[in-house]
């Protein structure tokens, strides 16, 4: 789960990093009483998406010549006169994807005076199975592109569990950012608290692109990314409070109301599988057969008829689906259940484009006979090569 970067901030700050002084804001009106309530001269207008790359990303209303999605204020006025500009308009940024995101929020920051952009990210490095922070001077920008053409400006630094951010880690972060003085000092501080919030929270990302030295030699969290494991969540009930769904597929929402292992992906063929394992295989076979996959999902063992209705719809739902694929070996899934939930959902939905089903396991024979007798125009498969190979052929002619 993602969460916007001003309650990224006001979580760290709760934990005693430095961050600017700030106020999110809805509507345009309300620009003017937000920068007057900060020291000023200099405001800085962000757009609040759930994407990165807002700072070089362009409006579609607004054409090229338009500023980006963080704008500089020097004066209220112009803090207002952004904000007007950028609310309800559409980002589009090197993450957002063609479509881009609509920005239907603002934060409105003190402008800080920044000598140097650093970058810190503290991550789950799962080839040493440590958390780890991730530093290097070359902050504000991609970071992919720094780890391709200059890796050695990026120093990966795994931290111990039982020792926490010792004064080693400190100073080898220290060293590698090139931070002195107060910003060493800041550094000693900031650090442990960073790892602190990462641990406590369950984080699986807290990315500072960047971290600043300002013009006073002092560190500020200038920009703030976390995501957090939806695995914890249920141990988090203020994290959960900051959930956005207005930032999230509506598909996936839905598949997490009913507990279905749902992700929305590019292609054309839709899938109803049971298990990772076979979903992966599933998905794996169809691209072999030269098609892609319209999402990853999996009901799970014991689904009930509703929930396999619940699934079937989120897949017919999806305008770039132009094919089916219902794979399903019944274990403690029991066949003639896909069966009836896959039929309850055509009932109800329709069924414009074709339909494969492969059914294996437990009540198969029932399965079949129920789909059989539903008069649905199904192409049924006998194994899981024979139903990649019917569906892509359907799809593709
Ligand atoms: P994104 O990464 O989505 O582009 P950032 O928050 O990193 O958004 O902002 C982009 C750039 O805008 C930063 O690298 C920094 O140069 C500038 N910036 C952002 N916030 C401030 C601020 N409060 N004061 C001054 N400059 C800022
Ligand atoms: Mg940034």
């Amino acid at each position: 789960m993602n969460i916007h970067e001003y309650q990224a901030k006001q979580l760290l700050k709760a934990y005693g990093a430095p961050v600017a002084e700030g106020v999110a804001i809805l509507k345009a009106d309300e620009a003017e009483a937000a920068a007057k309530s900060l020291p000023g001269p200099l405001y800085v207008v962000k757009s609040q998406i759930h994407a990165g790359g807002r700072g070089k990303g362009k409006f579609k209303e607004l054409g090229p010549d338009a500023k980006g999605g963080v704008r500089l204020a020097f004066s209220i006025e112009e803090a207002v006169s952004h904000s007007k500009e950028m609310l309800g308009n559409t980002l589009v940024t090197a993450q957002t994807g063609p479509e881009g995101k609509q920005v239907n929020r603002l934060y409105i920051e003190d402008g800080a005076d920044i000598d140097r952009e650093l970058y810190l990210s503290i991550l789950v490095d799962r080839s040493v199975g440590r958390v780890a922070f991730v530093v290097s001077t070359e902050g504000g920008m991609d970071i992919e592109a720094v780890a391709e053409h200059t890796p050695e400006k990026i120093l990966t630094l795994p931290i111990d569990p039982e020792a926490g951010v010792t004064a080693e880690d400190v100073a080898k972060i220290n060293a590698s950012l090139k931070l002195e003085g107060e910003a060493a000092k800041d550094g000693e501080t900031l650090f442990p608290i960073l790892y602190k919030a990462f641990v406590e929270k369950d984080m699986s990302l807290l990315e500072i692109n960047p971290l600043i030295v300002m013009k006073n030699g002092r560190l500020r969290v200038l920009d703030a990314k976390v995501s957090f494991d939806g695995n914890a969540l249920f141990r988090h009930e203020d994290v959960r409070a900051l959930r956005d769904t207005t930032e999230e597929d509506a598909k996936e929402i839905e598949a997490s109301k009913w507990d279905l292992a749902y992700v929305a992906l590019d292609g054309n063929i839709g899938c109803m599988v049971n298990g990772a394992g076979l979903a992966m295989a599933t998905m794996d076979i169809i691209k072999l057969y030269g098609a892609e996959p319209a999402n990853f999902l999996d009901v799970g063992g014991g689904a009930t008829k509703e929930k396999v209705t619940a699934a079937f719809k989120i897949i017919t739902a999806d305008p770039a689906v132009k094919g089916i694929l219902v794979n399903i070996f019944g274990g403690i899934m029991r066949c003639d259940v896909i069966a009836e939930g896959v039929i309850a959902a055509v009932k109800e939905v329709g069924l414009q484009v074709p339909l494969v089903v492969r059914l294996e396991g437990t009540n198969v024979e029932l399965g079949k006979k129920i789909i059989n007798e539903s008069g649905l125009n199904v192409i049924s498969a006998d194994d899981l090569d024979d139903a990649a190979q019917k569906i892509v052929k359907a799809v593709n002619g």
